[in-house]
């Protein structure tokens, strides 16, 4: 049995066995074999099997795809064919006396080095060639189907880091757990495994692809991974299983209960979601409402922008199965860590700092105004408000009311009904907000408070960053008194508000929260029922 440590996002526990997500500097183990003519024949035959499947691929491609885009496989196709490349393995099995995993391992390594040091770029390219090939291989002698496989059964993932596209493109169906060798408490794939109510284990640092397909115990309280569990190991998860399940059980009782203290101080306690799909997990939990719908999500998974059509089919599924109980939108938040190619955004240095969120939709209004429209007519199935994410300034505000005031006015020409009422808010998660929060407070009808950037941005800490965990303090007091500042400023102007960050969840503070008057808090579907109990035991 091997124990990794990490850092726990989640408190849950799952067994199950282990799917590398397919990446650079995955190893290899080595062996030293004395007869190496298996290993030839092992390498022969993993190399026909290669050829097998590239054959399919291409042919796919062709019709999938186009003749341009299925060329990768007939390049692909041409190195295994490549005498100097599969000499050179042969080669490293005979005169090293090696397993082929290892032999294809390190010769790649070389030949992808040499093309990555080339001055032709296309040569350079040939590199990336190199080390797929090589992963192929390496998956067909491992037995490990291919690392980038759809998911065979319900699986732990292991990445080095997931991207939120990577992650909405996965069957959530399938997936027991999260294991990252980085990452971050506020990184995407955190709030992902807290929605989906999995264990999710951070900062483990690299773990050896080989273990790929090995069963293993995800403790989610402890932030430990045990791979190979033995017997004991197994029999202490079931018992803790058991328990945990039972937990759950009692916490299920709290549903239809108010969200109040002993005293009677109440609190709105609303749900998280980036999909219409986590729908059943915020009734299940018993949500008052949605208080952030990570609309960014729908972009995410679609190849192309949606389309008005799209999102307003998506929008109106999420009102209509809240039956009238507050949704709120948030419109695009695109930028930083959440990258999408077919937006062809620039590269730049400081992406967090940089183009995204409310700058990309008041440059491109045509992109906002899709959108705009899509909710404003999905409002009349439901309890929809809109929100605006990274507001700086009163202009901004202001603009997105104009562009917003334009799609309302088209629709209304177009005799397309919506509510003409819906309420508007921001997003309070730059520090120019929280302190100017006095002076937009009266052009909104509520603020949600975003602590997972207002924190990397009042702290100058990047949330993706893992190594800055030693100087990352949430409850450092800069936060807590930017949220009092935004709660006296928006009750002073008779406007609600909320937190839908991660700091919402912390029961540290809860107490502390309610204290300062906060009228709602938005978490994790998972969260809410355990922080209505936090809630009703406070006196
Ligand atoms: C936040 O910043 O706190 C927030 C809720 O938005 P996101 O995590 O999607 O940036
Ligand atoms: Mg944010």
């Amino acid at each position: 049995m091997l124990e990794i440590n990490g850092k726990s996002v989640y408190n849950a526990l799952a067994m199950g066995r282990l799917h590398f997500l397919n990446r650079d500097g995955c190893t290899v183990k080595r062996f030293r074999v004395e007869i190496t003519r298996p290993e030839i024949l092992r390498f022969e035959s993993a190399r026909a099997q290669a050829k097998k499947d590239l054959h399919i691929l291409y042919e796919k491609a062709l019709t999938e795809v186009g003749e341009a885009n299925a060329q990768i496989f007939q390049i692909h196709l041409m190195m295994l064919d490549d005498e100097d490349y599969f000499g050179a393995i042969t080669s490293a099995i005979t005169n090293q006396k090696v397993n082929a995993e290892y032999a294809v391992s390190y010769t790649s390594d070389i030949f992808a080095r040499t093309f990555s040091e080339m001055d032709d770029e296309y040569m350079q390219a040939r590199a990336s060639d190199v080390k797929d090939i090589a992963n192929r291989l390496i998956a067909i002698l491992t037995g490990n189907d291919s690392c980038n496989s759809e998911l065979s059964e319900p699986s732990i993932i292991v990445a080095d880091d997931l991207t939120p596209s990577e992650t909405v493109q996965m069957d959530k169906e399938k997936i027991l757990g999260f294991v990252t060798f980085g990452g971050s408490p506020t990184s995407h794939t955190a709030i992902l495994a807290r929605t989906m109510n999995i264990p999710a284990v951070i900062g483990t640092g690299s773990i050896d692809c080989s273990f790929h397909g090995e069963t293993a115990i995800l403790d989610g309280f402890s932030g430990t991974l045990y791979i190979n569990p033995d017997e004991q190991k197994i029999a202490d998860y079931k018992k803790r299983k058991e328990l945990e399940d039972t937990r759950l059980e009692l916490l299920s009782r709290l549903r239809g209960q108010p969200d109040e203290t002993r005293s009677g101080k109440k609190i709105k306690l609303y749900a998280n979601i980036g999909n219409p799909s986590d729908i059943g997990l915020v009734i299940r939990n018993d949500a008052g409402g949605i208080g952030l719908f990570r609309s960014e999500f729908l972009y995410l998974e679609s190849n192309t922008f949606p389309s008005e059509e799209e999102q307003f089919l998506k929008y109106k599924e999420v009102a209509e199965n809240m039956l009238g109980k507050p949704v709120i939108v948030r419109t695009l938040d695109i930028g930083a860590d959440k990258k999408i190619d077919y937006f062809n955004l620039p590269e730049e240095e400081n992406p967090a700092l940089g183009y995204r969120a409310i700058r990309i939709c008041l440059t491109d209004k045509a992109l906002f105004k899709t959108q705009l429209r899509a909710l404003l007519r999905a409002s009349v199935f439901g309890n929809i408000s809109i929100m605006f994410p990274m507001i700086i300034s009163e202009k901004e505000i202001t603009n997105a009311l104009e562009i917003l005031e334009e799609a309302k006015s088209e629709l209304r020409s177009d005799g397309i009904p919506f509510k003409e009422d819906m309420e508007i808010g921001i997003m309070i998660e730059t520090p120019a907000a929280a302190i100017i929060s006095d002076t937009l407070a009266p052009y909104v009808n509520f603020f949600s408070i975003g602590t997972n950037d207002l924190t990397q941005y009042t702290l100058a800490i990047d949330r993706q960053n893992p190594h800055l965990e030693q100087f990352f303090d949430p409850h450092h007091p800069a936060i807590l008194r930017l949220i009092e500042t935004v709660v006296q400023n928006a009750h002073r102007y008779g406007k609600w508000v909320g937190i839908c960050g991660e700091l919402g969840a912390d029961q540290a503070l809860t107490e502390t929260f309610i204290n300062m008057g906060v009228d709602e808090l938005s978490v994790s579907p998972s969260f809410v029922l355990p922080l209505r109990e936090k809630i009703r035991n406070i006196s």
